[in-house]
């Protein structure tokens, strides 16, 4: 765990975790949706989110910068209604600059134009603030950094947490689409088990380990692409640096090879 800096936990605005699972989960109602719902009334509104969304996973560390960031319907095949959604919010260039200026020297460009909200971040936030009513801000993952790189990232962002900044990580702890089974709508693979409770497992005892989970024998078929892994790390960062672990808020798991596992502190 970090250093005693932190120590007023209660009056930080501690980050999150979120299993987003398919963009569908945006206009539905279950379990999950509800536990999304659930965490943002239990808690006073942030100044902002920063959302870490596995969805924008490019060659260098951005941050979302637009006064008004347009909803982004990156997916295919989903019906009209999901690319008719919009998540009308505000972005905040202001708070682009806190989060800058917090992870110098570590270079993390504004971005006016080439981003906005994914469906990462939007399906999620439309449960956890309906109303749009708190400022958004994206981080882009570099793909070409290696685990430590975005673990030492979420470190530096605990400061954001004295700011009333909400960081978000959206991913999934366990997501390979090429292994999908719909026969298998509420359940997962036995090797999905298995990763998805060792991930439960250092996130609620020492998320310091989240970055020997690439050594995991089931790592490869959780993370075959570790975009939707990395937003956990970041998370697993951020509460390393402030001396605190993790719970589960909910758990589960959708057509075999995705968990839903969702942590806040
Ligand atoms: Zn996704």
């Amino acid at each position: 765990m970090g250093d005693n800096f932190y120590q007023n936990v209660s009056g930080l605005t501690l980050p999150a975790f979120i299993g987003h699972g398919s963009p569908m989960n945006a206009i539905e109602s279950n379990q999950y949706t509800q536990a999304w719902t659930q965490f943002g009334l239990g808690r006073p509104k942030p100044r902002a989110v920063l959302s870490i969304s596995a969805h924008w996973y490019i060659n260098s560390t951005m941050v979302t910068a637009m006064h008004v960031p347009r909803t982004i319907h990156d997916f295919y095949g989903f019906p009209p209604e999901l690319f008719n959604f919009e998540y009308q919010t505000k972005g905040d260039p202001t708070i682009a600059n806190e989060v800058i200026e917090a992870v110098s020297p570590t270079k993390v460009d504004p971005d006016l134009e080439s981003w906005g909200i994914d469906h990462g971040t939007w399906s999620v936030l439309c449960h956890v603030f309906p109303d749009a009513d708190v400022p958004v801000l994206q981080l882009s993952i570099d793909a070409s950094a290696p685990i430590g790189f975005h673990f030492d990232l979420g470190r530096k962002l605990a400061p954001l947490s004295e700011k009333g900044i909400l960081v978000l990580g959206s991913g999934n702890v366990v997501h390979n689409l090429r292994r999908i089974d719909w026969s298998l709508p509420d359940d997962g693979f036995d090797w999905a088990h298995q990763f998805n409770n060792e991930v439960i497992e250092v996130m609620t005892n020492d998320v310091s380990k989240v970055l020997e989970m690439p050594r995991h024998q089931s790592f490869t078929l959780a993370s075959p692409t570790p975009d939707h892994f990395l937003p956990l790390v970041y998370i697993a960062g951020m509460l390393h640096e402030i001396g605190v672990s993790a719970k589960t808020f909910v758990n589960g798991y959708a057509y075999g090879s995705l968990s839903m596992a969702a942590f806040s502190a």
